[in-house]
């Protein structure tokens, strides 16, 4: 599931970084592919191919070196000297979700959802200051959702 933009616009104001389209695109698309890491050129060619992002090298380049000052990606050069890059994964991993008993619908929350985040990430800050690492935290919700509440607003999630 993408990360919406607020919580990447929430990372990023975070670290002061400028919230511009390919800040948000390069980050979100990171994020999301956490399971290995990216050359430069490896990304810009992913970026185009499946995310249908168009990005200038030079570009590329400047927001990978920010992204990494500010820690949310961390890089690595291999033995041929090629920078390769990865999203920082010790933070709330997927978005919060909800899982109604009544109906069995498991949906992605939209409200709550960033103060969920956000308190994730405190209490994640909290235990890494104990020296816990490699933390990740996957936040899911059980309850009853708006729509089956009797008398809750329609279509409120
Ligand atoms: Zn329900």
């Amino acid at each position: 599931m993408p990360e919406s933009d607020d919580a990447i616009d929430l990372l990023l104001a975070e670290h002061g970084l400028r919230k511009t389209h390919a800040a948000r695109e390069v980050l979100r698309w990171l994020r999301r592919h956490q399971n290995r890491d990216w050359a430069h050129g490896e990304l810009l060619e992913a970026l185009r191919d499946s995310g249908g992002i168009e990005l200038d090298r030079v570009t590329l380049y400047r927001l990978l070196d920010r992204l990494t000052q500010v820690g949310l990606l961390v890089c690595h050069v291999d033995a041929e000297r090629v920078r390769h890059y990865r999203a920082v994964s010790d933070a709330v991993e997927s978005h919060p979700r909800f899982e109604c008993q009544a109906c069995h619908r498991n949906f992605e929350l939209t409200s709550g959802a960033t103060q969920l985040e956000q308190a994730a990430r405190s209490a994640l800050k909290a235990l890494e200051s104990v020296g816990h690492h490699g933390l990740s935290v996957n936040l899911s919700v059980r309850g009853v959702c708006a729509d089956c509440s009797p008398g809750a607003p329609a279509g409120r999630r």
